[in-house]
């Protein structure tokens, strides 16, 4: 303490002695945060615009962080992990990861217009206002890079892709101005403020559906060898009157309106559709979830059995499987969780019945 009372003041080391290689700023990386979106944000919180980091990087042309979504090159992983502390692996996470995603990714491309049957064109990536304008800091996810995601499960809305202003896609990695990622790049609307369109309960549901099996499959380990992709990506050439364009190549917008024009028996068709496999074991798992209507309505029973073994079954069953509007699908990761909390348990018991005997 000062011997005139007041403030004690301690001068410290300078940080860069004492982290020599780090950035200065903290930014840590958001859940499911994309790549991109989280260098945009480092290059900001440096006092460089996205576009200015890109040439620093030595990546710096075009759609530069949007490309090293698809595959980070070791280079980049070192340096971003020197730099900011956080591990490689988690750097590497933030990336669209294996191959069996990629047919599923919008294409790689922001200027926006029509193709060739008059439709509005698919752009690289996808918003939900809802979710931007409740980020401490906004960023982009990386499921709104698959066409199989349309809608924002949170908020109830369907997804965005262009900036309902300028019309244009989102384009943060050419923002050449010190401007947070929620501002067009193109005319500076803040993307918060637009309005996500709401759905009809159907086509939410099919929307849903689709995003459950693509998920599931790709958890499991075989959206790379099953017909899901291919069938997906068909679905256009099943609306009326049929198109011949792949589904990943249409907008938002018309990817939803290409699941009401199959009619007629939308609902029942669709289903037909998706369950069909050559392989049989998938086809038959693949059914159970597309006639229960989606992956947390199949895995209701299973929930149930677990919170019974769990003897945490003191509430009624639910009367409805509809899950409430904004509530959380069930995730597989907690699913599996509990299944093994079941048999860590039951090794438990199983133990202690076996001191006991003895
Ligand atoms: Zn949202
Ligand atoms: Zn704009």
């Amino acid at each position: 303490m000062p011997k005139h009372g007041g403030p004690a003041i301690e001068v410290q080391p300078r940080l860069a002695t004492l982290v020599p290689e780090r950035w200065p700023a903290e930014v840590v990386p958001a859940q499911d945060e994309l790549l991109s979106s989280w260098q945009h944000r480092l290059a900001l919180a440096h006092g460089l615009s996205p576009r200015h980091f890109g040439d620093c990087l030595g990546f710096g042309a075009g759609a530069w962080s949007a490309r090293l979504d698809l595959e980070a090159p070791a280079t980049l992983l070192n340096l971003l992990h020197r730099q900011t502390g956080v591990c490689r692996d988690r750097i590497a996470a933030m990336t669209i990861g294996g191959r069996d995603w990629r047919p599923l990714l919008l294409p790689l491309r922001h200027s926006v217009g029509l193709d060739r049957a008059g439709q509005m064109c698919a752009t690289w990536l996808q918003f939900c206002p809802e979710c931007l304008a409740d980020d401490e800091a906004a960023y982009f996810r990386r499921a709104w890079r698959r066409a199989s995601v349309m809608t924002c499960r949170r908020h109830g809305r369907r997804l965005i892709d262009r900036c309902p202003a300028c019309r244009q896609g989102l384009a943060p990695f050419n923002q050449r101005a010190l401007a947070p990622q929620f501002q067009c790049s193109v005319c500076g609307f803040d993307l918060r403020r637009a309005q996500a369109p709401k759905l009809a309960a159907a086509t939410r549901q099919a929307a849903e559906l689709i995003d459950d099996l693509v998920r599931i499959e790709a958890a499991k380990g075989f959206l790379g060898r099953s017909a899901l992709t291919e069938r997906l990506l068909a679905l256009p050439s099943l609306q009326d009157p049929p198109c011949d364009q792949k589904f990943s190549k249409l907008s938002t917008a018309e990817r939803l309106r290409c699941l009401t024009r199959i009619e007629p028996g939308f609902d029942q068709r669709l289903r037909r559709h998706f369950w069909a496999d050559p392989d049989p074991i998938i086809a038959a798992w693949r059914r159970t979830i597309v006639t229960a209507g989606g992956i947390d309505a199949s895995l209701q029973p299973l929930v149930r059995r677990l919170a019974r073994r769990l003897d945490i079954d003191d509430e009624p069953a639910p009367r409805s499987r509809k899950r409430a509007a904004g509530a959380p699908a069930a995730e597989l990761t907690s699913l599996l969780a509990a299944y093994g909390a079941v048999h860590a348990r039951r090794r438990l018991l199983d133990k202690q019945a076996a001191r006991s005997k003895a």
